[in-house]
């Protein structure tokens, strides 16, 4: 036989082989397992549209902070659930809202933990928007100063990093300037900088109790169908001072993660959301797919697209799985 052709069999010819030309390894390192914590005594309650997903009140936290580090996890990213909600948010920047007094008791706990917290409003309005609202429109500017008191009140805390999730202009730049201001400077800033009006995060609103009340987000998150935008929001980022730029949600924006990866030297974070977690919940719960596989091509995709970091609720999981292997 005289045709010739590539052989790309060779190098798949045994696991040996493939380990040692795999391009791309999916590490415990790499995970941030996201926790929502609630006011009130002795609460772990699944939140039902996201199954193996808890509310944890503060009395009950370390048990699941033990299991964390057990695993091997080294970060989490705190969203706060408060009793109280009133127009401004108040109790995102409260010194003893639930987000800093779980920080506060985490860092007294495990103070090798890094503890990232969310900073945003939406869990805290009665309205359920990121930002100040007047007359029905989200005011951009009047929104800063809450986040950036926010922010201050979670570094105060205890938190290691800063993770403004709420997608105002300039809210990078103005939560840089209050955390130096505060004397913080070296707490980074991991900036949602990506962050589209996504479909996915239904479950996410039901754990958080924070679907708005009116509208939509859509005048401040990103239009789905957009790519070059993100590239013009993550760059105002960098400017800004971001030290991590984020995508989310993770899935369907895998073009927009290696986008953001070939653009920018800045490391790159995927969120892998709720939606996706609790559809590959719902069809392995059926027997339709292979959980463990699953996830773990998943996660490996979004290495592979140019995630350094994701934040994702199979962390758990996956640290079990990749300690068998
Ligand atoms: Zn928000």
């Amino acid at each position: 036989m005289t045709i010739h052709f590539d052989r790309h069999r060779r190098l798949r010819g045994s696991e040996t082989l493939r380990k040692l030309v795999r391009e791309n390894q999916l590490t415990v390192h790499d995970l941030i397992y996201p926790l929502f914590v609630v006011e009130g005594e002795n609460i772990k309650e699944e939140i039902p549209s996201m199954p193996g997903v808890f509310h944890f009140s503060l009395d009950r936290l370390r048990e699941e902070i033990e299991e964390i580090i057990q695993l091997g996890i080294e970060a989490v990213i705190l969203f706060g659930v408060p009793n109280h909600k009133d127009e401004t948010g108040s109790q995102a920047y409260a010194e003893d809202g639930i987000v800093q007094r779980a920080t506060y008791e985490i860092k007294k706990m495990k103070p090798e933990l890094l503890v990232i917290a969310d900073t945003c409003l939406c869990q805290y309005t009665d309205h359920g928007h990121c930002g100040v609202v007047d007359d029905g429109r989200i005011l951009n500017d009047p929104s800063l100063e809450l986040l950036v008191k926010t922010a201050v009140s979670q570094a105060t805390a205890g938190a290691d990093m800063i993770a403004p999730s709420n997608m105002m202009d300039g809210f990078v730049t103005a939560i840089r300037h209050g955390l130096d201001e505060a004397g913080f400077t070296e707490i980074p800033i991991m900036s949602y900088a990506v962050k589209y009006a996504s479909s996915f995060y239904g479950p996410f609103r039901d754990a958080a109790h924070s679907a708005p009340q009116f509208g939509d987000r859509r005048t401040y998150q990103m239009d789905p169908a957009n790519g070059r935008e993100a590239l013009r929001e993550a760059a105002s980022d960098v400017k800004e001072g971001a030290d991590i730029l984020m995508v989310k949600p993770a899935m369907a924006y895998m073009d927009i993660i290696r986008q953001v990866k070939d653009q920018f030297d800045l490391p790159v974070a995927a969120y892998n959301v709720s939606g996706e977690y609790s559809m590959i919940k719902s069809a392995s719960a059926n027997g339709w797919i292979n959980e463990e596989s699953v996830v773990l091509e998943l996660l490996t995709g979004m290495k592979r697209a140019g995630a350094d970091l994701i934040l994702t609720y199979h962390a758990k999981d996956v640290a079990k799985w990749l300690k068998q292997k």
